[in-house]
């Protein structure tokens, strides 16, 4: 089992801030429940991962602090129990989080028997976790601790078991992991004479120790195993990620192993899910491979990506890609879409001429997403979506474009918009990249590279606070109608 909470900046950033208040501050973060059970009785049983994803901050309220100092503070119940009930009436876990300025990120005695009067209260109240979270340090450079209660049959009032948290994530221009202190990775260590040396020393000598545990935590989704999927996959797998999840219903083709990496003419037939996948593990860094020859608004594919830190649209078309734009509000998680388009042009000369559009478009809560950007057709999706016998009924009496025919692709431009692609996760991660711009636009016939920066159009779903960290909640995506 691992475990999340996940923040958008905007969200996260008040709670930082507070830092800068020499008292202690607290709070009440709603989260939506991803994954295990959502109800008491059924989360005992439930070994899966846990990730809760926050949607409502109430600060409490100044007159409800009884106590509040630098080094400590103690509230009425009139300060957390609103919040609490709300959280819980909606089905959400509530999560209790206060600040420890210029301190550390650790819970005090005094923290563990607060949280264990919170986590009888909340189970009380009916829900199925509860979580607290600390806030440290200043706010240029806050540390996390966080930690989750089972609330369950297992559960004990006396001297409640709970788990660390994994990782806090925040995403928004950037995507940054907050770590339990001291936590450490083993994998990809080698022998090298007397003392063991990271198989991953020369990524560490640029991206630092911390670079590299953020890595290490990271899981990854790929969802498209084409050209430009197997690509990233040859890439991130090589980084030493915790996991990498491959989705693609596809088989092998006769052309796949013009663009495909790790795909050769003896896999004709086979899934591309998994000769991807068992190419990736073939690797052999440690990271976890998780296949999945399934299409995307498949219940088991649901499932894989639900806890995914980060997810790669390698997709085709527009139907997934408009599900995935979804995806990445609804779980608080950048979705990297990473496309290739190539157009022939007309001359009257009659030479060859041809326009190359390779995008890597950032797609995260604060941003645009590729709606608001026109990077996706929904009409086109929708058709997408149709079964193919309602898709060639449509398109026979007009009201749906039929089919397209297949457009160019060439292996080198896959797989450096690709690299690209994999590179813009990898700076934003670190905090070693620029994070204003969220779309890069590389045109390789004019040889220029362009970024920019969009705000949300007001009005699209990506701007609303409520969809953003439904996580799963139904209807999925709130997508009714794009598929049966
Ligand atoms: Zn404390
Ligand atoms: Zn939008």
């Amino acid at each position: 089992m691992s475990t999340r909470i996940a923040f958008t900046e905007d969200q996260f950033k008040p709670l930082v801030a507070a830092l800068g208040n020499g008292d202690e501050t607290a709070m009440v973060v709603a989260t939506s429940l991803v994954g295990a059970a959502t109800t008491a009785a059924d989360s005992a049983k439930a070994g899966g991962h846990v990730t809760l994803l926050a949607q409502v901050i109430t600060q409490v309220p100044k007159g409800a602090y009884l106590e509040r100092g630098p080094r400590g503070l103690s509230i009425s119940s009139a300060g957390w129990v609103p919040a609490f009930r709300a959280a819980v009436a909606k089905g959400q876990v509530p999560v209790f989080v206060h600040t420890h300025p210029g301190g550390l990120p650790e819970f005090s005695q005094y923290d563990d028997q607060v949280d264990c009067d919170l986590a009888v209260a909340a189970r009380a109240f009916g829900a199925p976790y509860y979580a607290a979270i600390v806030i440290s340090g200043t706010p240029d450079h806050p540390g996390v601790a966080a930690r989750l209660y089972d609330l369950g049959d297992t559960f004990t009032p006396i001297a409640p078991d709970h788990t660390v948290v994994d990782a806090v994530r925040v995403t928004g221009s950037g995507l940054r992991l907050y770590l339990p202190t001291g936590s450490t990775n083993q994998h990809g260590t080698i022998e090298s004479g007397e003392e063991k040396v990271s198989a991953f020393d020369r990524q560490i000598r640029m991206l630092g120790q911390d670079g590299d545990r953020s890595l290490k935590q990271v899981r990854a989704a790929i969802v498209g195993a084409g050209g430009t999927g197997s690509a990233v996959g040859a890439q991130i797998a090589r980084l030493g990620l915790g996991e990498i999840i491959v989705v693609d219903d596809d088989i092998v083709t006769e052309p796949t192993p013009t663009r495909g990496h790790g795909m050769t003419a003896a896999d004709l037939n086979l899934p591309k899910a998994e000769v991807l996948g068992d190419h990736l593990n073939a690797i052999g860094l440690g990271t976890k491979i998780t296949k999945i020859n399934k299409p995307l608004h498949d219940p088991d594919a649901i499932a894989a990506i639900a806890h995914a830190d980060v997810i790669f649209s390698c997709v085709d078309g527009h139907g997934a890609r408009l599900i995935l734009n979804r995806w990445a509000y609804a779980h608080i998680a950048p979705v990297i879409d990473v496309a290739v388009l190539i157009t022939p042009v007309e001359t009257a000369d009659s030479n060859r001429k041809v326009e190359i559009e390779q995008r890597v478009t950032w797609v995260a809560p604060g941003a645009a997403c590729l709606l608001c950007r026109g990077r996706v057709d929904a009409t086109l999706a929708y058709a997408e979506n149709l079964d193919p016998e309602t898709r060639k009924r449509l398109a026979g009496e007009g009201y749906v474009q039929a089919a397209e025919t297949p457009r160019p692709a060439v292996v080198t431009l896959t797989t450096s918009v690709a690299a690209l692609g994999a590179t813009e996760f990898l700076l934003r991660l670190t905090g070693l990249g620029p994070v204003d711009a969220t779309e890069m636009l590389l045109r390789s016939h004019l040889g220029e590279l362009r970024r920019n920066a969009r705000p949300p159009r007001p009005g699209c779903f990506c701007t609303s606070a409520d969809f953003t960290g439904r996580g799963t909640r139904t209807p999925y995506l709130d997508l009714v109608g794009a598929w049966s």
